[in-house]
């Protein structure tokens, strides 16, 4: 496979050697001595071996973020030397950001531009969160003149931050920056899959000169995630995953009543009526389920096409995804990468041949990369058709480049088609008309809706589910919910 751009460097210097912890001020090996290796999806071949925090580990973690909590040393920070901190970690991310794009095509698979796109993303969140922390006030209450009434915006303490292997640094950053923004610590766990640019950031907010406890990063799996749910030193966990873990981390943070958001999966709908700009739907459906090979929580997985526009609109569909050029991540010309490890491989194919079984038909892809690519993880991008809502491929979260297409005949019949699954996460529709585009947003159950556009986020937007795909929201204004606590104080004046 051809690989046109070279390595920097810095990124072949960070992983010559195995990563380690970062705990309190210092990078450490696990106290087991376990490490797990990291592989490039492309190539299959480990990029380098990394640490697997234990509950010893989380345990020391712990300690570390308690002290920072506690002494009020980030907390009690003047506003506006904690947002110059957080102001500098967007400044050193951006500085490094070749870097950091060349290490997330290397672990996650995604094309360079995609990468680089992601650290504008983590940028501005910083810098978004940066301008909060002198902007979140509590409230006077009014009385009758006999008691001063009034509320406190408090942190919740030590928050834990569990993420996915998707988009690593965004991921990252939407749960650092307002975590830190709003007076707490951080323990980060980043994906097994994935964890080397949250690792890299760590080393960032040091360097910004977080003090040392307020950010550290755990690298390890799905235990080392359950060890910081259990822990009864972490105050809040905000999770983005699957709905099954999200499941679980619910039921064991109820031991300890810790505070949780669940940021789920999603089967998003996008809805094409036959009145819309359709060259424009088309290709931005096709990005929208595509881009990332498909491995976003808010893909456009299923398609509902208004009847009369079927078979044109999927055929133009279908035509542009040939154009999507599969590849290694680092040579330019690649628009999809494959998909993040052997294991996501198999589940992707088996859903492949669920949906062929169930009856649908594919009318493109529906099978591994081949030649050059067959040594990597890649799907090639995949449409059926004829998809019902009782098939597992019309219900179930693929996280892989897999389109379901289902005719519908009217708004009425596209809101309860769209919204005839567990999740609402997002969901779109395309039309000219604005009368049918409102009632459309209106009728459907999910927390984003996209009218003539698709997968467009930004920080001042807040983000999160409906239904299955979780609760608590991320970004924006809401992010003070998530990540603060309010303390009512009644003052006798009498
Ligand atoms: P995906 O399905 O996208 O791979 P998962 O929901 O399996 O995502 O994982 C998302 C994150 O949750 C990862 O960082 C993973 O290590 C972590 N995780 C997996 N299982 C658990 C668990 N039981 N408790 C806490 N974290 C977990």
């Amino acid at each position: 496979m051809t690989q046109a751009v070279q390595l920097m460097p810095e990124v072949e210097k960070f992983l010559q050697e195995p990563r380690k912890l970062l705990i309190g001020p210092e990078w450490v090996e696990a106290s087991s001595g376990k490490t797990f290796a990291t592989i490039d999806p492309a190539r299959g071949d480990e990029l380098t071996a990394v640490a697997e925090a234990g509950a010893e580990d989380v345990d020391a973690a712990v300690t570390f973020a308690r002290k920072v909590v506690e002494s009020r040393k980030w907390s009690g920070m003047r506003p506006a030397d904690r947002g110059q901190i957080l102001w500098k970690i967007a400044d050193l991310i951006e500085g490094q950001k070749f870097e950091l794009a060349q290490l997330e095509v290397l672990d996650q698979g995604k094309p360079m531009f995609m990468a680089l796109a992601e650290m504008d993303i983590a940028i501005s969140t910083f810098r978004y969160y940066a301008g909060w922390v002198d902007k979140h006030y509590g409230e006077t209450i009014p009385s009758d003149g006999n008691m001063l009434l009034y509320s406190l915006r408090e942190p919740m303490g030590v928050c834990a931050g569990i993420i996915p292997w998707n988009y690593p640094l965004i991921m990252a950053s939407w749960k650092v920056a307002p975590a830190l923004a709003f007076g707490n610590a951080m323990i980060l766990k980043p994906a097994e899959q994935t964890p080397l640019t949250a690792l890299k950031l760590g080393e960032i907010a040091l360097e910004a000169g977080a003090p040392p406890g307020l950010l550290q990063i755990l690298t390890g799996a799905g235990e080392t995630g359950a060890a910081l749910v259990e822990h009864p030193g972490i105050d809040k966990i905000a999770f983005t995953g699957s709905t099954e873990v999200g499941r679980e981390i619910m039921r064991n943070a109820a031991e300890s009543l810790k505070r949780v958001t669940l940021e789920l999966g999603g089967k998003s709908p996008n809805i094409v009526f036959s009145d819309a700009d359709l060259g424009t739907a088309a290709n931005m459906s096709m990005y929208g389920v595509f881009l990332n090979s498909g491995q976003t929580c808010t893909a456009a997985t299923r398609l509902l096409v208004e009847e009369k526009i079927h078979d044109d609109f999927v055929g133009s569909l279908v035509e542009a995804s040939a154009k999507m050029k599969l590849g290694h991540g680092l040579d330019s010309e690649t628009r999809m990468g494959p998909v993040v490890s052997a294991e996501q491989l198999d589940r992707v194919m088996g859903y492949v041949e669920t949906g062929k079984k169930e009856g649908a038909k594919v009318i493109s892809g529906g099978e591994r990369g081949n030649g050059d690519l067959s040594d990597g993880f890649f799907v090639k991008p995949t449409v059926f058709t004829e998809v019902t809502p009782k098939m597992r491929i019309f219900q179930e979260e693929i996280f892989g480049p897999v389109l379901a297409v289902t005719a519908v005949k009217d708004v009425e019949d596209a809101i309860n088609v769209g919204n005839d699954t567990q999740y609402g996460l997002a969901a779109a529709v395309w039309t000219s008309d604005v009368k049918k585009a409102h009632r459309v947003a209106a009728g459907l159950k999910a927390g984003t809706v996209w009218v003539n556009t698709y997968g467009i986020y930004d920080p001042t937007v807040s983000f999160g589910g409906f239904k299955q795909s979780g609760f608590g929201r991320e970004l924006g204004r809401h992010a003070v919910e998530a990540y603060t606590q309010t303390k009512s104080v009644w003052v006798n004046l009498a």
